[in-house]
């Protein structure tokens, strides 16, 4: 890795730490610390993206590096500070407590950030440990990559590499801790900047890291924006309010529920980041969190998250407001989001339900199919997918969606159904629907069932998701008795299928 064309953009543009590493504590004032990657016992190269590692022009021979034990020459580690709201409330400093940037790579096309994840202890670890255990390495692997091939805006990965050594976690926060296999996974985005790396500088009021991180920002990743104007700030910002947007419509799409939607996992490139309880739908319903933490208010629940997107970035145009003239402009951005959204979302039943284009009617024929939709248990997947190759509209042709077949409904599938077809002239749009939904996503089970594998030392599972994942809109038709499936039994209530807790 030492031929890529390493840059330190961040660390020249913006304002560090005078200490190098250190214990947890308060770092006033700055964007970043600089911080070595622990090194582990036995780093074991366990998953790949080829896909990125030809992007990013690296050879498979690197895994003493992507596990942090070795640094080449160009690299230059830091963790970066950011602060956050966390379930609607300040909560101050945060940053990357588990994730070390080793540095930025220039490509032909593209200049990207790489980091590892787990790597150990930095300044922002606060009371943790900074590693990351396998389990969730592999879900955050597979999942950024599957959710890339879904066509949905995400980090990416690039590697897994397991440590040989244990890290204790208490999964259900229960007072049971017991050692885990840890990993790292190494990630690449164009940046890991988040809204709440605005945040922590306006709300300790220091307006001149501000102005010289939003600076760095809007010359580096959003060339074409002046940043010392209002009209500067406001293009700039409508940019992140359309990219977010477009991404959390397309989590709608597929079915993503990402979980833990706090201010600091909220990427200014409106890009999936930060995997942790994440989940996907199955039967459609739109109060389903996947997150323990997540349980009792269900602030982030699967029909929350384009409006908890709009309370995320108020925070950050809030933040932004102390570099403004006007800042009563910024108003106009928060109504931009929501228009886009709106349009993203028009739009993306357009292809879901193969319309020629969005007419007034459709929305109540969105909402019946949605409330139908929550009759009775219905996997959202294998329904979309489905009704994208029917031949009548009858309801026998979608059996396989429902998880009891005493119980469906048929006189109002059958209305829907009818409706629909006239929607459509009986001539549904195939291809548009095929490729906007999808027949594969990561169900909850599939990961867990590559994680049981993966804990005893076998990674086929978690290479034939990988694989398969690859082409999630195509029908594979050998993998479909195994993986267009709706979830077993036994994962109604299994931990990590079911319920997930922040504990990674
Ligand atoms: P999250 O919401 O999971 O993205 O994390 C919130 C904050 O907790 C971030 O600042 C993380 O870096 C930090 N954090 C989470 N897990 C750990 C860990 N194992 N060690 C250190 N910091 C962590
Ligand atoms: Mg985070």
């Amino acid at each position: 890795m030492a031929d890529l064309n390493w840059k330190r953009r961040f660390l020249n543009g913006t304002p560090g730490d005078q200490q190098i590493g250190g214990r947890p504590r308060q770092v006033p004032g700055c964007c970043w610390s600089r911080v070595t990657p622990s090194t582990v016992p036995e780093p074991n190269l366990r998953l790949w993206s080829k896909e990125m590692a030809d992007e990013l022009n690296i050879e498979q021979d690197c895994s003493d590096v992507l596990a942090g034990n070795r640094l080449v020459e160009g690299m230059d580690p830091y963790a970066q500070r950011y602060g956050g709201h966390q379930f609607g409330n300040w909560a101050n400093q945060l940053g990357d407590g588990r994730a070390i940037t080793l540095g930025e790579v220039e490509t032909e096309t593209n200049v990207f950030e790489l980091q590892l994840k787990g790597s150990g202890i930095t300044p922002y670890s606060r009371f943790a440990d900074g590693k990351a255990v396998l389990r969730s390495s592999i879900r955050e692997f597979l999942c950024s990559e599957a959710m890339h091939h879904l066509r949905v805006p995400t980090t990416r990965a690039l590697s897994l590499v397991t440590t040989g050594e244990d890290v204790v976690r208490d999964v259900m926060y229960d007072g049971n801790p017991a050692p885990e296999p840890g990993a790292v996974v190494c990630r690449v985005a164009r940046s890991f900047l988040r809204f709440g790396s605005y945040q922590i500088h306006a709300m300790n009021g220091d307006r001149e890291t501000l102005q010289t991180l939003v600076d760095h920002t809007i010359k580096h990743h959003f060339s074409g924006h002046v940043s010392t104007t209002d009209d500067g700030l406001v293009t700039w910002l409508n940019q992140i309010g359309e990219d977010t947007a477009l991404m959390i419509a397309n989590w709608m799409r597929v079915g993503f529920v990402h979980g833990v939607m706090n201010t600091d996992n909220m990427s200014i490139h409106g890009v999936t980041i930060d995997y942790g309880p994440y989940g996907w739908i199955e039967d459609y319903d739109p109060n389903w969190t996947p997150n323990t933490t997540d349980a009792n208010g269900r602030r982030y629940r699967f029909g929350q998250q384009a409006e908890i997107g709009a309370w995320n970035f108020a925070r950050l145009l809030e933040s932004i407001s102390p570099l403004m003239e006007q800042p009563e402009r910024l108003y106009e951005c928060l109504e931009g989001y929501y228009n886009a959204y709106e349009r993203y979302d028009q739009e993306m039943w357009v292809q879901k339900l193969g319309l020629d284009e969005f007419k007034q009617g459709d929305t109540v024929l969105i909402q019946n199919l949605l409330a139908n939709l929550q009759l009775v248990e219905t996997d959202m997947t294998i329904f979309f997918r489905l009704l994208a190759s029917i031949k009548a509209p009858e309801i026998e042709a979608f059996y396989d969606a429902f998880y009891d077949t005493t119980t469906i409904p048929t006189t109002e599938w059958n209305q829907w159904l009818k409706a629909w077809w006239e929607r459509i002239n009986g001539q549904p749009r195939t291809a548009r629907m095929l490729d906007a939904n999808p027949k594969y996503v990561l169900r909850n089970w599939m990961a867990q069932l590559a994680i049981d594998a993966a804990e005893k030392n076998d990674y086929s599972i978690a290479q034939e998701l990988y694989m398969l994942l690859k082409n999630p809109y195509q029908e594979q038709s050998e993998y479909e008795d195994k993986w267009f499936r709706k979830r077993p039994e036994w994962a109604r209530h299994r931990v990590g299928c079911s319920m997930l807790s922040c504990s990674s």
